[in-house]
């Protein structure tokens, strides 16, 4: 089995564990970890905040505990994953009232339109890092 997680090689990439994980979430985690292993530059990351919109069916926790799989023995294990969740809302093209989902069913509370426009829901973003500052810099 090809080891799924190709930025950060996992040292110890052990099967068992990668089955037990959605490959979604891996996915998502691999690439926040990229992201934050980018931006940091070499500093030491203390933690990574993301917003996850409602559309895009993640479960935090699983996001989390995929997260410290992925991070494992790499610069980034130990570093807090601190997940956001922002809701679903449509803009109804009808009658312009706005509908927050709980479901992926594109229709307007208001009037029943499915003429809608999604305003938010489809987020993946990693929103900011906490870094170490050094404080024997120059
Ligand atoms: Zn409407």
């Amino acid at each position: 089995m090809n080891c799924v997680l190709p930025i950060f090689p996992v040292a110890d990439c052990q099967d068992s564990v990668l089955y037990a994980a959605p490959v979604h979430e891996v996915s998502i985690c691999t690439a926040i970890a990229k992201i934050a292993h980018q931006a940091a530059a070499g500093r030491p990351v203390e933690r990574v905040r993301v917003d996850v919109g409602h559309l895009r069916q993640v479960v935090p926790d699983t996001l989390c505990h995929c997260w410290e799989m992925v991070v494992f023995n790499t610069p980034l294990d130990g570093v807090p994953l601190e997940v956001s969740e922002i809701p679903a809302v449509i803009e109804c093209r009808q009658c312009g009232a706005r509908t927050q989902l709980d479901e992926p069913i594109f229709r307007c509370g208001s009037c029943g339109s499915t003429e809608t426009s999604v305003m938010s829901g489809n987020e993946l973003y990693v929103t900011s890092l906490d870094i170490t500052a050094d404080a024997s810099g120059p």
